[in-house]
Parts: C-alpha cells; sequence; structure tokens
C-alpha cells in the first residue's frame, strides 16, 4: 500500500480542502482501477480539485515536491491511462464541471474539463445545436479526458474528431503555470498550435481544465439501417456507394456475427433478423428534412443480403443498441485486451480475414471479437480468455497492423498498454521529435510518467 507522506497531504489540502483529498483506502478505490479492469495500481492519494486555480495550486505543491500525477476524467480510457502505475498522485478533474452559456452567434461553448459529454449534449441541444463528437461512453467521458485522447467515436466521417472541434483551450502546466486561449478565434495563426499539440497528448504535456469547442447544427430527421452483408469487402462497396452519393451520411459501423451474439446474450436485444449473417455494417443519415428516400435509393442494387431500417427515435435506438453494447457486452464475458487499430480502407477487409489468423496462431485460447467504425478504418480488435498480463496476441496484431500500413491506434491513444509498441508506427526521428516535446513541457516527467512515451525500443 502506498502511503502519502503527511507533508504532501497537507499541502494538497490547504489547496482543495481536506475532504477534497482522498487517502482513505476505500475512498481512493474507484479511481485505482480502469474500465475495462486489465490495469491498476495503487494511488498516493486522490486530489479532486474544483477550478482552474485549484488545479495550478495541486500541480505547484507536486512540482516543488517532485511528486508524479496522473489526470483522471470520467476513467473511460481503454489503454491503462488514466489509472495510477507507481503511487502517483490521481488529479481528478470531475469537480471542473462549469458549462458556460452558448455564444449562438458563434457557435461555440466552452465548457469545464470534467463536463461530461452527455451534459454537453444536453446543454447544446437546449439552444439547437448538436456536438460533433459521440461515443457510447457519453454518460461518464469528459471533455478534458476526451481531448487529452483526441476521442474519436461515431460522427468523425462528417465532423472529424475531436481535435477538429477544438477552438481554444485552458491547460495548466508541470510546474503550474496556465496557458490560456479562450477567446473563440477562429482563425489565430499567433505561433505553434498549442490547442492541437494538446489533444492527444493523453495527460503528459498538460492538464485540459477548460475547452473552447464549435457546434454542428441539431439535424432531426434521420434514419438508421443495419444491413447484413457477405463480408467487410461487401460493406466497404456499399460504405463507397453511399458516400459518394448521399451527402447526409453520419455513420458507418461494422459488427460481426460473433459480436452480435455476444451483445444478444447480455443485453437480451432482439435480432435484427431471422437469421445470422456474417457481417452487418450499421448506417445513419441525418438532415433537416427526411433523407430515407436517399438512403434507399442509393441502396438499390447494392450487394446487401438483408436490411433493417428505422426512423423513430426508438426504432433508431434499438438498432444502434446492437453497435453500442459491444463494448460493454465483450467486458462482461471477461477482461479483454482492447486493440484500438486502423489501416487504409484498401487493406480492412484484409486486416478482418488475418487478424483472426494471427490472433489464432498466436494463442489457441484467444476469443476475437471484432468491431468498429468502418467509415474511418478502424477496428476495434478484442481479444477474450487470454491472461490479462500476457502481450503475446497484442505483438501479433499491432504487427499484422504495421505491415498493413496501418497505426497501433486510431483513437483510445498508447496509454500504458501500448507504450512499449510506439516504434512499430512511429519512426525514430519521430519518436524524437514527441520525446524533445514532452521534456521541454514536463522536464521532470511528472505528467502522467508510464503513458505514451514510457519505453524505449523492447
Ligand atoms: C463503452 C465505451 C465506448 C467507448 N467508445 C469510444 C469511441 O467510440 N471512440 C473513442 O475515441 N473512445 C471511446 N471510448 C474510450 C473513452 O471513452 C475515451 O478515450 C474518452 O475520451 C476518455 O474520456 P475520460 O474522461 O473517461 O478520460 P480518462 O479515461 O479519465 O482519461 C483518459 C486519458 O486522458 C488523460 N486525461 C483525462 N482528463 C484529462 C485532462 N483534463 N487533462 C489532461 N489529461 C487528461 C488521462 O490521464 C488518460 O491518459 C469508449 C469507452 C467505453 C467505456
Amino acid at each position: 500500500v502506498t502511503v502519502a507522506s503527511p507533508g504532501l497531504v497537507s499541502d494538497l489540502a490547504a489547496v482543495v480542502g481536506a475532504s477534497h483529498v482522498l487517502d482513505d483506502p476505500d475512498l481512493k478505490a474507484a479511481y485505482e482501477t480502469d474500465w475495462t479492469r486489465r490495469f491498476s495500481g495503487a494511488a498516493r492519494v486522490v486530489v479532486r480539485p474544483a477550478d482552474t486555480a485549484q488545479v495550478a495550486g495541486v500541480l505547484r505543491v507536486c512540482h516543488a515536491a517532485r511528486v508524479p500525477i496522473v489526470p483522471q476524467g470520467g476513467n473511460t480510457g481503454l489503454v491503462g491511462g488514466s489509472v495510477p502505475r507507481d503511487g502517483e498522485v490521481v488529479l481528478s478533474l470531475a469537480r471542473l464541471s462549469e458549462l458556460e452559456p452558448v455564444d449562438e452567434l458563434a457557435g461555440e461553448l466552452t465548457a469545464g474539463a470534467g463536463v461530461t459529454l452527455a451534459a454537453l449534449q444536453a446543454h447544446a441541444a437546449e439552444r439547437g445545436f448538436a456536438f460533433g463528437v459521440d461515443l457510447a461512453a457519453r454518460d461518464s467521458a469528459t471533455i478534458g479526458g476526451m481531448v487529452a485522447t483526441n476521442a474519436g467515436g461515431i460522427h468523425v466521417l462528417r465532423y472529424g474528431s475531436m481535435r477538429a472541434q477544438v477552438v481554444g483551450i485552458e491547460a495548466v502546466l508541470a510546474d503550474g503555470r496556465v496557458v490560456r486561449r479562450l477567446p473563440g478565434l477562429v482563425k489565430d495563426n499567433t505561433g505553434y498550435d498549442l490547442p492541437a499539440l494538446l489533444a492527444g497528448s493523453e495527460g503528459t504535456l498538460g492538464v485540459v481544465t477548460r475547452v473552447r469547442l464549435r457546434l454542428v447544427p441539431s439535424l432531426p430527421a434521420r434514419v438508421v439501417a443495419v444491413l447484413a452483408v457477405h463480408d467487410t469487402a461487401a460493406a466497404l462497396t456499399v460504405f463507397a456507394r453511399l458516400r459518394a452519393r448521399v451527402a447526409s451520411l453520419e455513420a458507418a459501423e461494422v459488427f460481426y456475427a460473433e459480436g452480435l451474439e455476444l451483445v444478444v446474450a447480455h443485453t437480451g436485444a432482439t435480432r435484427p433478423f431471422a437469421t445470422a449473417h456474417p457481417a452487418y455494417l450499421l448506417v445513419e443519415c441525418a438532415a433537416h428534412a427526411d433523407p430515407t428516400d436517399d438512403l434507399v435509393a442509393a441502396l438499390e442494387d447494392a450487394d446487401v443480403v438483408d436490411a433493417a431500417v428505422a426512423t423513430d427515435r426508438g426504432g433508431r435506438e434499438q438498432l444502434w443498441r446492437l453497435r453500442e453494447a459491444h463494448t460493454e457486452a465483450i467486458n462482461a464475458a471477461g477482461v479483454p485486451h482492447k486493440l484500438d487499430v486502423t489501416v487504409p480502407l484498401s487493406r480492412l477487409a484484409e486486416l478482418e480475414r488475418r487478424v483472426r489468423e494471427v490472433v489464432a496462431e498466436a494463442d489457441a485460447r484467444a476469443r476475437v471479437v471484432l468491431f468498429g467504425h468502418l467509415g474511418d478504418g478502424n477496428l476495434h480488435v478484442n481479444v477474450l480468455d487470454v491472461p490479462a498480463e500476457d502481450d503475446t496476441v497484442d505483438v501479433a496484431v499491432l504487427r499484422l497492423v504495421a505491415d498493413l500500413g496501418g497505426s497501433i491506434s486510431a483513437e483510445h491513444g498508447i496509454g500504458t498498454a501500448k507504450a512499449a509498441f510506439l516504434h512499430l508506427t512511429r519512426d525514430d526521428a519521430d519518436i524524437a521529435v514527441m520525446t524533445a516535446i514532452k521534456h521541454a513541457l514536463d522536464p521532470h516527467t511528472l505528467l502522467n510518467p508510464g503513458v505514451l512515451l514510457a519505453s524505449r525500443h523492447p
């Protein structure tokens, strides 16, 4: 058990108040294990600041004492980056939950790092706006965590990932200094783009405290279709046709027979078709006027075996649930190894086929469940029934992805889970630049040590 020194606890309590410095093991527990249960470690102490000034105060205390910190938002990250490894201080941003009024003229708003995605969506909807990033962890994932991981989700196809929504940022550096770019300027070419750099930095360069975000129009007319197809290649052909012909296309997701069975068993959901099919493509179109006719016309003569279509909210949500419940259904079936990978679209069908082969070769016990954001070339490779600490299947999958010209992280980040594999898809010069940036901003390696740049080449 890691014990915090009395001096550190009292210094932190002087900043945030004693009731927001947790050193009781029972109170710390929820902050010490990640969502997948694969990653956990002891926190020296958990600190819960209320605002930017308190975050800066906490970082000054930790900087003076050379105590490392793990920032944590909703703790829904899937690569082990949000939980302590070796007695770090966990810095919870959950209390930074202030939502400023929507700037209706600019179509923007400023949110505290601890605001959940669902709260932001509800707040924007009150003023007739939507937010460009959406994902299944919306009730817990925070804006700060989503910026830190450059989260992707189900609408990247149309609006881009989290970095594309960021207009400005406020963050606290490792020594407690605050950088603030929040005026809401759409254009501002004054030097390096620090907000863009912090997006995707996984808590290794600074602690995000507030974010200025662009909003998108709320599109009320929607249609969702689950299309049964022969295989990934057919799903890609159908997707390419829809992208070329249907301007309102907002999502294109893929899942497979084994995942649907897990979801049905876990949630009790109704199967969309009387018989099972090898692969399913879920598409959603959204517009001001009903896009159903456009979708149906574009699907005429397409290589689709069967289709389930819904336009009413309840029906749409039922179809989405088949795809979105994958993560929780897999988690309920065991402690998964999760590999979030991307390849060029032209290699995606090959990846889907070969990943099953390489996992079976690496470990005969392994059970593979695949799903993902087809339109982005992004597959989530979930492997069940292998020991949590055994990386054999991870190595096999990530090497395959590198061979296919892909990336070992599409949207979840590197965290601790993939830090040893960075060199597979980043060369020495690239890693040297990232290391130099890290040292410039955090020379004592106090922010999220072990994450992203932890290991040199194995
Ligand atoms: C059911 C489910 C579905 C998901 N679907 C998707 C998906 O479709 N697309 C996707 O991209 N991800 C998805 N995720 C992963 C996860 O939701 C995202 O990575 C999300 O961005 C994490 O937000 P969080 O607030 O939970 O961050 P955390 O898990 O708390 O932290 C994630 C990382 O960010 C750092 N961090 C957190 N807050 C801050 C801050 N304020 N400043 C600096 N660093 C910080 C942490 O140290 C850590 O390295 C899913 C997860 C679940 C459980």
